[in-house]
């Protein structure tokens, strides 16, 4: 009787629905920007979207468009390494008025999201109203220093809604090992801003709050780990 019970349970349990890979791409509809796999001498996370120590101790210069906050995710990578777009999609900007210099391209993906991919090397080939499909070059990664390529080369991603207005966390919108790309948390620029006051807040990369353009800035913080 009890052994049947078991069985019962076991067969009842198999049937519930899986949250499989499936379900985490329906959630996150977007792919990472390479075709390489991270790793030191391909690309790796250099500086996360959010409340990072960098956009903190900058929250009143670089950062104060974006609420304090660093809108995007930046993708160490040598100059020239090949930028792909995230998902399907239609250019809408080439050079627009988005920074993230010296070029840049934005492609609305018919979903109510569109990326941005900043720090271009040279300007992209693409022409807007072009169609790309996931995986298409968009261009190159370059350095926002210049064509010299030695301080700090990096692609700049964005994801933001059709209104260009507001900003989203791309760590949930692409389907992607964040928890192996968050290995190098301890190193210095991948560091989050913690507040005394409520040191579990935005804490983690997946944990970052959207970003309005021209809104209030959100961390004003006094008391924060590390000193500020
Ligand atoms: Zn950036």
């Amino acid at each position: 009787m009890r052994r049947a019970l078991w069985i019962l349970l076991l067969v009842g349990f198999s049937l519930l629905p899986q949250r499989g890979p499936a379900a985490v791409r329906a959630e996150r509809p977007f792919a990472l920007p390479f075709a390489e796999p991270p790793g030191v001498s391909t690309w790796f996370v250099s500086q996360w979207y959010g409340n990072t120590v960098s956009a903190f101790r900058n929250r009143a210069s670089l950062y104060a468009a974006g609420q304090g906050l660093h809108f995007g995710v930046d993708f160490a990578a040598r100059c020239g390494t090949i930028v792909r777009a995230i998902g399907d999609g239609t250019v809408v900007a080439v050079d627009g008025p988005y920074g993230a210099a010296p070029h840049n391209v934005v492609i609305d993906h018919g979903n109510g999201y569109r990326s941005l991919y900043g720090h271009l090397l040279e300007r992209s080939p693409l022409q807007v109203g072009q169609k790309v499909r996931r995986g298409e070059p968009v261009g190159e990664v370059g350095d926002p220093a210049g064509p010299r390529c030695d301080r700090a080369p990096h692609l700049h991603l964005e994801i933001r809604d059709t209104t260009m207005r507001r900003a989203y966390n791309p760590v949930t919108l692409i389907d992607a090992d964040w928890p192996r790309l968050t290995l190098g948390l301890r190193l210095p620029g991948q560091q989050f801003m913690l507040s005394y006051d409520d040191p579990e807040r935005w804490r983690l990369p997946s944990s970052q709050p959207e970003v309005l353009f021209g809104g209030p800035r959100l961390n004003d913080w006094r008391g924060t780990w590390p000193p500020s």
